[in-house]
């Protein structure tokens, strides 16, 4: 096998989600840098893995890091694995991947399960665009200022939560976006209670509240983008629609900035229609 770094997803869940060539890396390589080597042992026993490993996370110290790149630049291959799904998704990686390719050394990635993406593949939400937020702020104060600077997102946010404390992120999300706010919980996704909930958030808040299992085993949320006509107007547009509605009549001047601006015309007509009502008062 080639030398260089393997960063290997591994499953979230359920082992059959392990792909063949992740099982024949794992084998094959020198050594295993995993986050948590005892976590991982459940794995590597399952599929008879024996190569040695090493525990490796972001704030290693350089004896980590100096070990791996010895192997590395001897010839050889280290697979870096996370506790579950894709390293360096909210897990670590960061460093040792920059580390290596700074070194000069190959990084490969073997793709696989990752639990935001399985998660937006069954929401129901648009997939087009969408933002990967991980974990918000523990505290209270910091969570409701993060979810406040994203509340005119128009794409998909995606969330990590941790279920003790997944009551209080959705008020949290209530009090930020509206409780009519489209979201989805994801939860223990491949594994035997699996439940994939979408509704208003009062509505997911409500069931989490009355249902206890709710607030157990790991946790996706995602939340509907800003609907698009309630998108606030970009001083530039809200500039160049009053401009041009001194040239043009209120409808043309709307058709025109939505054409350039992708907003709906109806939202720059209103908007049109309440600048000139504010105006004339
Ligand atoms: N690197 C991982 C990945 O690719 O998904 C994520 C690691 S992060 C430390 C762990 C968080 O991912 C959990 O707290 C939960 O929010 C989410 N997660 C992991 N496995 C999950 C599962 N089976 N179902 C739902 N969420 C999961």
């Amino acid at each position: 096998m080639n030398s260089g770094l393997y960063v290997v997803a591994t499953p979230i869940g359920n082992f059959g989600d392990m792909s063949q060539r992740a099982i024949e890396v794992l084998q094959n390589v020198d050594l295993i840098a995993a986050e948590d080597t005892r976590h991982s042992q459940r794995l590597l026993q399952f599929f008879a893995i024996e190569t040695p490993a090493m525990a490796y996370h972001d704030h290693s110290d350089d004896r980590a890091l100096h070990r791996i790149g010895q192997c590395l630049a001897g010839g050889g291959s280290v697979a870096l694995v996370s506790d579950a799904g894709t390293p360096l998704i909210s897990d670590p990686g960061y460093r040792l991947v920059r580390y290596a390719q700074d070194s000069g050394f190959a990084v490969y990635p073997l793709p696989g399960p990752c639990a935001a993406i399985a998660a937006l593949s069954v929401s129901g939400l648009p997939t087009d665009r969408f933002l990967f937020e991980g974990f918000l702020p523990a505290r209270d104060g910091a969570r409701s200022n993060r979810l406040a600077a994203l509340a005119a997102e128009a794409t998909t946010l995606i969330f990590y939560e941790a279920p003790h404390r997944i009551e209080a992120c959705l008020q949290s999300m209530i009090e930020a976006f509206g409780g009519d706010r489209e979201a989805v919980m994801a939860r223990e996704i491949t594994k035997t209670f699996e439940t994939i909930r979408r509704g208003p958030l009062v509505e997911l808040a409500e069931f989490v509240s009355g249902d206890s299992n709710q607030r157990k085993g790991e946790i996706v949320l995602m939340v509907a983008g800003k609907p698009r006509g309630e998108q606030a107007l970009d001083a530039d547009v809200a500039k160049l629609l009053l401009r041009l509605s001194q040239e043009l009549p209120a409808k043309q001047a709307a058709a025109v900035v939505a054409d350039y601006s992708g907003l709906r015309k109806k939202q720059l007509y209103d908007y049109l229609v309440s600048a000139k009502h504010q105006l004339a008062e």
